[in-house]
């Protein structure tokens, strides 16, 4: 487990008063580790929705188990094809899926098959029964392929295409999404094994901060933050453990910050970290933990905190709730899953074009919140919610994404392009 010291000394160009939103991730990644597989947990599939497998699903099974039909039509051996020719054949029986059908193909013969039945060994081709002319005398029933219609195994569903034995069908950190779940369905396996979930602990800072029931006092502001954050983490399949709001009083956050390390892989506290805090939130995470203080060149969420305190990580976002979002969204989230033991890759930004122009200062990193919808030509084009302060929650709930204004950027035309992370697909 590398100290922040260690790992300060290895980042190149490291400033706390001023690092870069890339600087930060880099820093995070060598600070949390994954999860260790030896708390797995076998769960059931309905179980096991959002979580992050521990290990390969090998199949034990071919998926499908044998070459099949992909139409309705009549199958036969290719072999027999002639170019330019159109081809007889005689009708010997009907192969239904779910049963396999016996008996023996010849040469000049077909099979009627149905889409998914077993194709008898020696037939390879299926021709669609709208692509033939069928003809009945003294009931035996012909078909007859016109010239250069099929080619050798079309419509043919050929055994293990989708999954072949012995093979990993789904690899160990993939969280296990509705087609995964489907996908180990078809494999016959009733359980999956899974990472144990992470546990993640919270707490709101700040005299100012009331909770809900309490009665409105002026100056103070109802506690959003934890509800943000709860809502984030149980996206994620994160175990919350909710703290309440801890007053400004050294031995109530010495006592929250104590537990919340016993309990929980990960601590998320909101507030008390900006530089002019006369509180007790930065001396008592000093006191307990290895932490940096940290001024970040971003917009919103300049300060956080960020370290370990006993074995749990340490997340000390600002206050403003838009602030606790974004920092959540940028490096709190990539944090937690590689924490979580997930392999998955964050979903690529989209490019759209801003219908607005955007002051922006070169040096630090702006995520402003947009409203990306597709133009009358079908491209994306995104504008702001209005007014942009840290505070403005609800330009979190009208955006449907973020604007990712990249730290060497610098003002936005109307019609320049501009990268956005949407909200769907990230929480
Ligand atoms: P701070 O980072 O502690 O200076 O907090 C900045 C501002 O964020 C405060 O002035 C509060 O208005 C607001 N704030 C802090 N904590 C919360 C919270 N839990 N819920 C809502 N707003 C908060
Ligand atoms: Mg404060």
């Amino acid at each position: 487990m590398k100290s922040i010291d260690d790992i300060a000394a290895a980042l190149q160009g490291y400033d706390p008063q001023a690092l870069s939103v890339t600087q930060v991730g880099d820093f995070l990644a060598q600070l949390v580790q994954p999860i260790s597989a030896d708390e797995s947990q076998d769960v059931y599939l309905f179980d096991a929705l959002g979580r992050i497998l521990a290990q390969d699903v090998i199949s034990p099974i071919s998926v499908p188990a044998h070459n099949n039909s992909a139409m309705d039509g009549f199958a036969f051996d290719a072999t027999q094809l002639v170019a330019d020719q159109p081809l007889t054949f005689r009708v010997v029986g009907t192969a239904l899926a779910g049963k396999s059908w016996q008996g023996k193909v010849n040469a000049g013969e077909c099979l009627k098959i149905m889409t998914g039945a077993i194709l008898p060994d020696g037939l390879d081709t299926v021709v669609p029964q709208e692509f033939v002319q069928l003809s009945s005398e003294h009931d035996v029933t012909t078909i007859t392929v016109p010239p250069n219609l099929v080619k050798p195994g079309d419509n043919r569903r050929l055994a293990g295409e989708d999954l072949m034995q012995g093979q990993p069908a789904l690899q160990g950190g993939q969280p296990l999404t509705p087609a995964a779940l489907g996908l180990v369905a078809s494999l016959g396996l009733p359980d999956v094994r899974v990472h144990r979930r992470l546990r993640v602990a919270y707490f709101s800072t700040g005299d100012e901060v009331l909770s809900l029931g309490e009665a409105p006092r002026e100056g103070a502001v109802y506690d959003s933050n934890r509800y943000t954050v709860f809502g984030l983490l149980t996206r994620m399949g994160c175990e919350v453990i909710d703290m309440g709001v801890v007053r400004d009083d050294p031995a109530l956050l010495e006592a929250a910050f104590s537990r919340a390390a016993q309990e929980a892989d990960a601590i998320i506290t909101s507030g008390g970290v900006s530089v002019g805090e006369a509180d007790f939130t930065k001396a008592m995470m000093k006191k307990l933990g290895d932490v940096a203080f940290w001024k970040i060149a971003m917009r919103p969420g300049r300060p956080m905190a960020v370290g370990r305190i006993g074995k749990s990580v340490l997340f000390g976002l600002p206050g403003n709730p838009v602030a606790v979002m974004v920092t959540f969204l940028a490096f709190v989230r990539p944090a937690l899953l590689r924490m979580m033991g997930s392999s998955a890759q964050p979903v690529p930004l989209l490019r759209a074009k801003c219908l607005e122009p955007l002051r922006k200062k070169a040096g630090r990193t702006e995520y402003q919140r947009g409203v990306v919808n597709s133009a009358p030509d079908g491209t994306l084009q995104v504008r702001t919610t209005g007014n942009q302060g840290s505070g403005v929650l609800s330009s979190m709930v009208q955006g449907n994404g973020l604007i990712v204004l990249h730290h060497n950027q610098g003002n936005v035309a109307v019609g320049d392009e501009v990268d956005v992370m949407m909200f769907e697909g990230a929480i």
